[in-house]
């Protein structure tokens, strides 16, 4: 028997989940599998920029995010350090205050980890509609001109089920076997560096500063390593690296070598750490040489994997698969045109090298002084790239000239189509739902264009001082906002016909 579904998804870590939900949002027929038993159990990304809390909020899950971080609001400090009380080399985050995005966005940021809000993603997709299926692997899968057809087996009763979907969104991490399947090459660094992560227990006493995310990048004589600690208190993570090109590998950190090194990363000679956890990772700096084969979407980890030193993996999932539902969405629906689809590539490959390169900087700054990163792009500013970005495709309708940059200053947002809309108080809760259009002055002739509009467009007067100038818009103005919260068109001045200059601009941003 064949099973129908309008979006497979496979892979249900960051990525794959969020995707499910937004597209369950939209009212999406989809199917989710994963091959694990549950979600991840390991809290891997721990933190959620604003972005991500802004897409949170708008699929309605930012306040159970928020509430299962009590660090977020505390603060986060981050040192490169020798040891915990050694010589401290930079000392690149004091306490977060300096983190002031007001002017792009009035929402916190998260700390929660990744085994909080996969399941948080989990329950709303799920009770949006979305189904999801647990110790559940994709074993093949064939597109043709009208769809895929995929083989899922379930891995306890082995029984196999053909899925006929119209797209997949292939979510399923770094190694994905789906992007292979596809002949989908890879460019970049496969094994940067190796590291293990163990989780133990321990009082350090003042060496960390309770209450706030204290994270230390450790360049001691002996090894470099991460130490941060965790939600649960006297709970940490020690992430040493290790170096198999000398013949090391994880089995050669026993349970004796790991106290000492912890001893020596705390500088507490005498501490009786409890080890409750370890396991290994390969950092990688990978990009795939395409998003989109056809009917099938790359997601997340499955599309680029970028080292830790920056949090933006888990992150970047995140916008992947909102991005990817809303158009897959607006296509499914008819709103929108096939080509449509074509702008997931051309707005997430470019944030996905900028993501990977800024990393690496980080990774030389902050871990590998003698990491080669000639050849890369510049590194942007932590707050602009997350909050700055810049699309350019052709759902978004330019404006000339066009000044070249990839981002834009986190503190003096401009309204320009390509960027978000900046997030002030009395716009946040209009966006994220369906197109916007937000006017400036009466905002009569807006309001009709909207009515005539053949899709869903919501019209509202912005009675706000401060937003004209943050959107660039004199009166009579109105910038139009895409579901995923970018400016794709605006007029700065009245127009003569908004009821066309409307019509003719949705033709072109939804490639009708
Ligand atoms: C040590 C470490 C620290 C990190 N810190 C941060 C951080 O601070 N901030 C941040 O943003 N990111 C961080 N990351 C990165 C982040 O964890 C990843 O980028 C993120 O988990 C990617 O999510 P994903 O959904 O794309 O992939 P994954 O989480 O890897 O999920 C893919 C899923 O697909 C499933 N799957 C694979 N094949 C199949 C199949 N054939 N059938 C069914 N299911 C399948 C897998 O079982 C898996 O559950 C960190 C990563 C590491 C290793």
């Amino acid at each position: 028997m064949t099973e129908r579904v309008r979006v497979l998804v496979v892979g249900a870590g960051l990525g794959g989940l969020s995707a499910s939900l937004f597209l369950a949002r939209e009212g999406v027929d989809v199917l989710t599998v994963e091959r694990h038993a549950g979600t991840s159990i390991h809290s891997r990304a721990a933190g959620q920029n604003w972005r991500t809390m802004e897409l949170f909020h708008w699929a309605g899950i930012d306040e159970e995010v928020l509430a299962a971080s009590p660090r977020a609001a505390q603060g986060l400090r981050i040192t490169v350090a020798t040891s915990l009380a050694g010589r401290v080399l930079h000392r690149l985050v004091e306490d977060g205050s300096e983190f002031d995005v007001s002017a792009s966005t009035t929402l916190p940021a998260g700390m929660a980890g990744q085994d909080v809000v996969e399941p948080i993603l989990l329950a709303h997709a799920e009770k949006a509609g979305a189904r999801v299926r647990f110790r559940t692997e994709l074993t093949d899968l064939v597109q043709d001109d009208d769809g895929v057809t995929a083989t899922v087996r379930h891995r306890d009763s082995g029984e196999e089920t053909v899925v006929r979907a119209d797209y997949v969104i292939a979510a399923d991490g770094g190694r994905s076997g789906i992007r292979q399947r596809l002949g989908i090459g890879t460019t970049g660094m496969d094994a940067l560096s190796h590291c293990l992560g163990v989780v133990f227990d321990a009082d350090l006493g003042d060496r960390v500063q309770a209450g706030v995310t204290d994270l230390f990048y450790l360049q001691h004589p002996e090894f470099t390593a991460g130490l941060v600690n965790t939600d649960v208190p006297n709970r940490y993570v020690f992430a040493p690296d290790y170096f198999p090109e000398k013949g090391e590998s994880p089995a050669d950190f026993g349970h004796d070598r790991l106290v000492s090194m912890i001893r020596a990363a705390t500088d507490l000679p005498d501490l009786e750490p409890e080890i409750v956890w370890t396991g290994s990772w390969e950092i990688a700096a990978r990009l795939a040489d395409r998003f989109r084969s056809g009917r099938v979407f790359l997601v997340g980890d499955a599309a680029k994997v970028t080292p830790p030193t920056g949090g933006q993996g888990g992150n970047t999932a995140v916008g992947d698969g909102a991005d990817i539902a809303w158009k897959l969405a607006a296509v499914l629906r008819g709103d929108a045109g096939e080509a449509l689809l074509d702008t997931y590539e051309a707005e997430r490959r470019p944030i996905a090298r900028m993501v990977i390169d800024t990393s690496l900087h980080n990774m030389k700054q902050r871990m590998h002084p003698d990491l080669d990163v000639s050849g890369l792009t510049e590194p942007v500013d932590m707050l602009d790239g997350i909050l700055g970005f810049r699309y350019r495709s052709t759902a978004v309708l330019s404006e000339e000239p066009d000044d070249g940059a990839r981002v834009e200053d986190v503190h003096a947002p401009t309204g320009r189509p390509g960027f978000r809309a900046p997030g002030l108080a009395s716009t946040v809760d209009l966006l994220g739902r369906s197109w916007v259009l937000l006017c400036a002055g009466d905002g009569t002739a807006w309001q009709a264009a909207a009515a005539e509009a053949d899709i869903r467009v919501d019209c509202h007067v912005v009675d706000d001082s401060a937003f004209p100038s943050r959107y660039g818009l004199s009166t009579g103005g109105a910038s139009l906002v895409r579901p995923d919260g970018i400016v794709a068109w605006r007029a700065k001045e009245p127009v003569e016909d908004p009821v066309g200059e409307l019509r003719r601009v949705l033709t072109s941003v939804l490639s009708r």
